[in-house]
């Protein structure tokens, strides 16, 4: 039914009930008797509308869905709606704080930071992220200025010339970060910011790097290119000086080989797309062709000993090939002639243990850290007379990483060195496993 007409119907229908019943009085009583009942009955009915007003009234100090007080005729349905609304609003104040709550929850987890001001800079809010990277703490710094809390000169011109649009990059507290100014809504704005330290770290190996790797081929190239000059200018040399700029020549080449692809592994070896592939590795196979390589590299130099003593493991065979490979042969070209050189694997406390012993010249101890470092050498000429590229021990520790295993080196400079890799009890290869 129309609810105007539910409102109005049974209130006029009361009223009309009132009229009615003081007629009836009045015909049998009198008018003045038939007056005051309905006079009666009228301050009655105002009197329950009033109690019901007082009720609503009482309520709304307190308004609570659950306590809402009950109705009579036009009351129910007021009541009734009131009761809606109130639960709507509830439900959307729950929703609301749920929501806030995720999204302050999103903000903490954030990894960039997120500063929020007013018109003129001062701080409102701002998450963990910002705190760290910009040294704030809310609830301390609540209400500051910005610009004097980070106080840095390229910040403050950042400010003063206002040029939102574009980013400010600045390293404050040994961080390199990015940051920018956001205008939103009218009186508001964001500052975010951005940690680009270990991209920047990142950045700057990867220049080293062909900065290194570009210095490492132009020498070779400038020999190789050198003799081709010559044989230019000088077609009729002797057969013999021929052959030996021709020896030269092949030499270089070789090293410019052994470096690209020396390169090309290690950008295997760092790659995601590239997962090592564990199969059994029969170690007394693998560690004696390791043996006949050295002896190849030494040709009767070195005494070169082999003890395996310990199980096979779980790995790649071509990736731990090149790891031990590269030791040994470091082994050999740092190792004077008359040397020895003690290869050995064995079960260890914690798991099984390669170890490559050398009688060779040793190394300084502030230098010993630094040797995974791609193209660090201790000393470049020896490095270069025995044909090394700088990238071996780099090669080994990205195979042994990628075999959760771990490099330690010890030595002296003069009293030789050793090299061991220690692989974790898991790595044992047990026959049950495919
Ligand atoms: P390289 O190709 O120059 O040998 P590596 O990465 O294999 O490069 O080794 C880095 C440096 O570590 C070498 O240049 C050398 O100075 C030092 N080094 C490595 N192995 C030995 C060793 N057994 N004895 C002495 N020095 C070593």
């Amino acid at each position: 039914m129309n609810p105007q007409l539910l409102f109005w119907v049974p209130a006029l229908l009361r009223i009309g009930a009132v009229f009615l019943v003081s007629g009836v009085i009045g015909y049998f009583f009198g008018a003045v008797i038939g007056l005051m009942a309905s006079a009666a009955a009228l301050v009655f009915l105002v009197l329950t509308q009033l109690g019901y007003l007082h009720r609503l009234n009482s309520w709304l100090d307190h308004p609570d869905s659950a306590k809402l007080p009950d109705g009579f005729g036009a009351w129910t349905d007021v009541f009734s709606r009131l009761y809606r609304l109130r639960r709507d609003d509830e439900k959307n104040q729950a929703e609301l704080t749920e929501w806030l709550a995720r999204f302050r929850q999103a903000m903490t987890l954030l990894p960039d930071g997120v500063v929020i001001m007013d018109d003129v800079l001062f701080l409102e809010w701002c998450n963990p992220a910002a705190e760290k990277h910009l040294g704030l703490r809310q609830d301390r710094d609540k209400g500051m200025r910005v610009t004097n809390l980070i106080r840095n000169p390229d910040f403050m011109d950042y400010i003063i010339l206002g040029r939102y649009e574009k980013p400010l990059t600045l390293t404050l507290k040994d961080r390199k970060l990015i940051m920018q100014i956001i205008p939103f809504e009218n009186r508001r704005q964001i500052l975010v910011t951005h940690d680009a330290t270990e991209s920047e770290r990142i950045e700057m190996m990867r220049r080293d790097f062909i900065a290194n790797a570009s210095h490492e081929l132009r020498t070779p190239l400038t020999v190789i290119n050198g003799f081709l000059e010559i044989a230019l200018l000088q077609p009729n040399l002797e057969a013999q000086t021929r052959i030996s700029h021709l020896k030269l020549m092949t030499e270089q080449g070789q090293r410019m080989q052994n470096l690209v692809e020396d390169m090309l592994t290690l950008t295997r070896l760092e790659s995601i797309d590239y997962p090592m592939r564990p199969e059994h590795v029969m170690i007394p196979v693998l560690l004696e062709q390791i043996r006949e390589e050295a002896e190849a590299l030494s040709a009767g130099k070195h005494a070169i000993t082999l003890k395996v003593d310990g199980p096979d493991i779980r790995g790649s065979v071509d990736e731990l090939r090149s790891a031990f490979g590269n030791l040994v042969s470091n082994a050999v070209r740092y190792t004077p002639a008359e040397g020895t050189i003690q290869i050995s694997w064995n079960m260890g406390a914690g798991g099984p243990v390669f170890a490559v012993r050398d009688s060779g010249i040793g190394i300084r101890p502030e230098n010993i850290s630094r040797l995974t470092e791609r193209f660090y050498r201790v000393d470049k000429s020896r490095s270069r007379e025995t044909k090394g590229t700088g990238l071996g021990l780099a090669i080994v520790k990205h195979v042994l990483l990628r075999h959760a295993a771990t490099l330690v080196i010890e030595s002296a400079q003069g009293e030789g060195s050793l090299f061991k890799v220690k692989f974790p009890m898991a790595a044992v290869y047990s026959a049950n496993e495919h």
